[in-house]
This record gives C-alpha cells, sequence and structure tokens, in this order.
C-alpha cells in the first residue's frame, strides 16, 4: 500500500512553549516529525511515513537544508511505495522554499507544504488541523493524478507558486498576492521542472536583497562592492525591493549602475505586498514578476546556476 511521506524540518509547528499560556514565548522546532504525527488522532487511520530532514526556525533557512529537502524528494520520487510528499516548515520562509519547489519539481507527484502560526503546546495550536488539511489534500491530488506542489494552511490552500506569508501573526497568515486560492479539484499550477541537480553546487551565487526608500542613496550597495573587492568574493546579483511598480531612489539607481558594471546582476521587484513590477518592453532593469523580493532572490540564484552549467 503507498503512503503519503511526511518530512519534517522543524517551525512553529514543532514549537514548543514552557508556559501554554504564554505561548508567543516558544521555541520553535522542538518536536520531532513523529511526534506531530503521533499527537493527531485524525491520522491514525492514515498510510504515513515520516523523516526528519532538518530541525530549525526557518527564519534561519538556506541552502544546506534545501539541498537535504531536495535529496529527501528525489528519493521520494524515485520509491514507488510513496503517493504524495508533506512537508511540515516553517512560516517565515515557506515562500521562498514553496517556490524553489516549484521551480524544480518535475510534477509527477503532489508535494503540500504546511506549517502553524502558533506552537504545539498553545491552547489554540493550528498545527493539528492544518497537519491534517495537508494530509488530506495531499492524499486527494495523488488519487487524481496531480502533481504540482500546494500550500495547505488555515483551511486553504495555495499554489507555490502564489503564496506568500501576508501577515505577522494572524492564525490565516498566508495569501496569494493577488491570486486566488486553489479550490477543490482546480488544476494546480504545472511546476517548472528545472531538476534538483542545481542543488548539488556547493556554494550558491551570492544574491542580497536590497530596499529604496526615502534617502536611500546606495551605500550599501558601494559597501557591498567595496566588501567584494576587498575580500576577493564576489557578489553576483541583487533583487531591489523597489518602491510602487518598480521604481527606486535616483541615488539608489546610480548605485546599481556601478554594481551592473561590476557585473553584478540586477533585478527588480516590489516592496508593496501585492502586484510585484510587471516586466515592460524597453526595462532599463529586468522586472521579477510577481514574485516577492525574498522569491525573486530565489529565482535570480536559480538563473545564475543554470548560467554556471
Ligand atoms: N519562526 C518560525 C519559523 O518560521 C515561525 C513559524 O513557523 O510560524 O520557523
Amino acid at each position: 500500500m503507498s503512503h503519503v511521506l511526511i518530512l519534517g524540518t522543524g517551525g512553529t509547528i514543532a514549537g514548543t512553549a514552557s508556559d501554554p499560556g504564554r505561548s508567543w514565548a516558544y521555541r520553535a522546532a522542538q518536536l520531532s516529525v513523529e511526534q506531530l504525527v503521533d499527537a493527531v488522532p485524525e491520522l491514525a487511520a492514515c498510510a504515513l511515513a515520516t523523516r526528519q530532514v532538518a530541525q530549525i526556525d526557518s527564519k534561519d533557512m538556506g541552502w544546506v537544508t534545501w539541498q537535504a529537502l531536495g535529496q529527501a524528494i528525489e528519493g521520494a520520487m524515485a520509491d514507488e511505495a510513496t503517493s504524495a510528499i508533506v512537508i511540515t516548515h516553517g512560516t517565515d520562509t515557506l515562500e521562498e522554499t514553496a517556490c524553489l519547489l516549484h521551480a524544480l519539481h518535475d510534477g509527477r507527484k503532489p508535494i503540500v507544504l504546511t506549517a502553524a502560526m502558533r506552537p504545539a503546546t498553545a491552547p489554540d495550536a493550528d498545527g493539528p488541523a492544518n497537519l491534517v488539511q495537508a494530509v488530506q489534500l495531499a492524499q486527494a491530488a495523488a488519487q487524481r493524478g496531480e502533481g504540482g506542489v500546494a500550500v495547505a494552511l488555515a483551511g486553504q490552500a495555495w499554489s507555490a507558486r502564489d503564496v506568500r506569508k501576508a501577515h505577522s501573526h494572524a492564525i490565516d497568515a498566508f495569501d496569494g498576492g493577488g491570486a486566488a486560492p486553489l479550490q477543490g479539484h482546480d488544476p494546480w499550477p504545472q511546476p517548472e521542472a528545472r531538476g534538483w541537480h542545481g542543488l548539488r553546487h556547493a556554494q550558491p551565487p551570492r544574491v542580497e536583497v536590497v530596499t529604496s526608500h526615502a534617502d536611500a542613496d546606495g551605500w550599501l550597495v558601494d559597501a557591498a562592492l567595496a566588501h567584494a573587492q576587498a575580500s576577493g568574493s564576489k557578489l553576483d546579483g541583487l533583487i531591489v525591493a523597489c518602491t510602487g511598480h518598480g521604481t527606486m531612489h535616483e541615488k539608489l539607481e546610480a548605485a546599481l549602475q556601478r554594481a551592473r558594471d561590476a557585473g553584478v546582476l540586477v533585478w527588480r521587484s516590489s516592496r508593496v505586498a501585492r502586484g510585484g513590477v510587471q516586466p515592460r518592453d524597453g526595462d532599463a532593469w529586468p522586472a521579477a514578476g510577481a514574485w516577492t523580493p525574498a522569491q525573486a532572490r530565489v529565482r535570480l540564484l536559480l538563473e545564475l546556476l543554470s548560467a554556471r552549467r
């Protein structure tokens, strides 16, 4: 009989507080994924397997954990006994991992990410219901041959392509940046099938995010360029979290021109919650589309990696 594989990475869903009445004072990533599953009676009858891939607060997410996750997913894709994958994750960087998986996955099996805004010990813990929702969504998707990447939280499902954290503490903290949630048996957006090989590079390119704001005069950009030169390291890319629909302070733009002259790839995203920066003919700086600045950083990393090969 086939099973849903649940990959644990930590997050608040696995968090505990010593005083359940003060659940904001908790530590993320304390319970194992096996403990999370065992604590949910609704999952007792489900065919599940678990694997702990990492145990971190997702604010500390990074390349090494993505490599481990990629390896575990590749293994599950090759395992006939696994029909679908659920990933328990922290909410803070969930949109980055989701965007990465949407780019790399080939769509052979469904992958569903889930998380929680309250630790497991809170009286109003949302993790158990979110985990049940994620498993059910993954099972239903596997049954009808769906194979994309989705996110299940607070009773709603989002495509990994659209999802982002939109509230810092509400239980329903996620939205689609203007895109609608997935309904019922709606087909999921096709993932991009770039393959997992990019994750095998020991070192990812260095891509940083800078924000345009009042008095943004490019000081950080020039400092980064000077540091790269002095240390013999390389700044490969910059994402600008622009004002509005992709505008930036003229002084920041001048510094970015210096960065571009030094070989840095620069993309524009928007610091506004919805809409992103749509590409237009004659753009002086490439636009990252609907991606958030953090997601645009993932996309630029992938672009730079494919240029390396
Ligand atoms: N800091 C936590 C994390 O991202 C927040 C959460 O999971 O809600 O791991």
